[in-house]
């Protein structure tokens, strides 16, 4: 049996651990992709730490990941798109294509999905076999660190562009690695004023890297103190959620102007939220799970190729080997993405 690397989640405990595992087999439908760069996510943190939504969810012992790009080493029979060595990245929902949601095309939709590197092996390993219908193929002008952000990327997007932006006040909650590519798409597709919130002045500050108008550490001042200095007289259209904090939402429901839309990513425990100002004002909620297949996708391709730069997001970059390293920048807070080299 053929071995490969993989950082497994072996032991319920704290951390992840290098081990040999088997290379995967190929299914008929299935794609091997060979792993160049991976790049870890706030999920990925969940499950080193090991958390209570970790331990009810990831089976064990199983290797986890799922930001990737790679390149094709072989596919089953019933791939006829793809020649070895093509570079790719891929959608890590896997959907059901049954359901009414799947068949009407809304795949993003499907209740039925199951998570690379969450249900199923992942992709912070040698190799990574998925579906042919999960690969996107990646555009080769695009810098391979940028390619292996292209999941939360394209959270961000199927965020940002969930209501129309262009000539808008923007206020994003959550100066995470995804709000600040919310913030640089909201940027991008013509925003007026762009407001994020976080109490991570490290993160702040990158934020501000990507254009924002105001990075507001919201332990200090208050959003209506940002609209004062803004000149700004209703308050904002667009809302979008990515810190997953009750107090940080609260405030963002009740700064928005009448007829407001907000965009809800960030994951909050149950809260009581103001139902009278959601009625009285009008406002659209709309949730948000993962990325639209694979309509954002194209979009990313699309917007990296006329300007959009998400280089400043990338703070730290280490061999695989290292992914100790990379886990302890991220779980510090002082990071935003953090990629892993495989291809050494
Ligand atoms: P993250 O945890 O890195 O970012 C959250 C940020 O919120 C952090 O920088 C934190 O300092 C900040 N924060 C804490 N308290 C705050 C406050 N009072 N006001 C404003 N900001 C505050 O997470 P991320 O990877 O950028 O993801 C953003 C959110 O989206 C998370 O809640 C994550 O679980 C969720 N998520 C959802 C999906 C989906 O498909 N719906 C996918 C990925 C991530
Ligand atoms: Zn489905």
């Amino acid at each position: 049996m053929k071995m490969m690397k993989a950082l497994v989640k072996a032991n319920p405990t704290e951390g992840l651990w290098l081990q040999e595992v088997p290379v995967p087999e190929v299914g008929i439908n299935d794609v091997l992709i060979r792993i160049l760069r991976t790049s870890i996510c706030g999920t990925d943190v969940h499950i080193w730490n090991w958390d209570q939504w970790a331990a009810k969810t990831i089976p064990i012992p199983m290797h986890v990941g799922h930001e990737f790009v790679g390149v094709v080493e072989k596919f089953g029979e019933n791939v006829h798109d793809y020649t070895p060595g093509d570079l790719v990245s891929g959608e890590g929902h896997l959907v059901c294509g049954r359901c009414r949601n799947c068949l009407a095309g809304r795949r993003h939709l499907c209740p039925n999905t199951s998570g690379v590197g969450v249900n199923r092996p992942g992709a912070f390993a040698e190799y990574l076999c998925i579906p042919v219908t999960n690969v996107w193929p990646a555009n080769p002008d695009i810098p391979l660190e940028v390619i292996s952000c292209f999941d939360p990327l394209g959270n961000a997007a199927h965020t940002a562009l969930s209501f129309d932006v262009l000539g808008e006040d923007v206020l994003i909650t959550g100066a995470g690695p995804i709000g600040i590519l919310a913030a640089a798409i909201a940027r991008h597709a013509g925003a007026r004023h762009i407001v994020i919130t976080d109490v991570n002045p490290y993160r702040l500050e990158l934020a501000r890297k990507v254009g924002v108008t105001i990075a507001l550490d919201a332990s200090k001042s208050s959003v209506a103190d940002a609209q004062k200095q803004l000149g700004m007289k209703e308050g904002f259209d667009v809302g979008m959620e990515m810190s997953g904090v009750p107090s940080a939402f609260e405030e963002l429901l009740a700064s928005m102007c009448h007829g407001g839309k907000v965009a809800m990513l960030g994951i909050l425990p149950r809260t009581e939220i103001n139902w009278g100002t959601v009625v009285f004002n009008s406002l659209t909620i709309k949730g948000i799970y993962g990325r639209e297949m694979y309509e954002t996708w194209y979009k990313m391709t699309a917007m990296l190729q006329n300007g959009l730069d998400i280089s400043p997001v990338i703070t730290h970059r280490f061999d695989y080997t290292d992914f100790a390293e990379g886990f302890e920048v991220m779980r510090s807070g002082r990071s935003g993405k953090v990629v892993l080299n495989w291809d050494v």
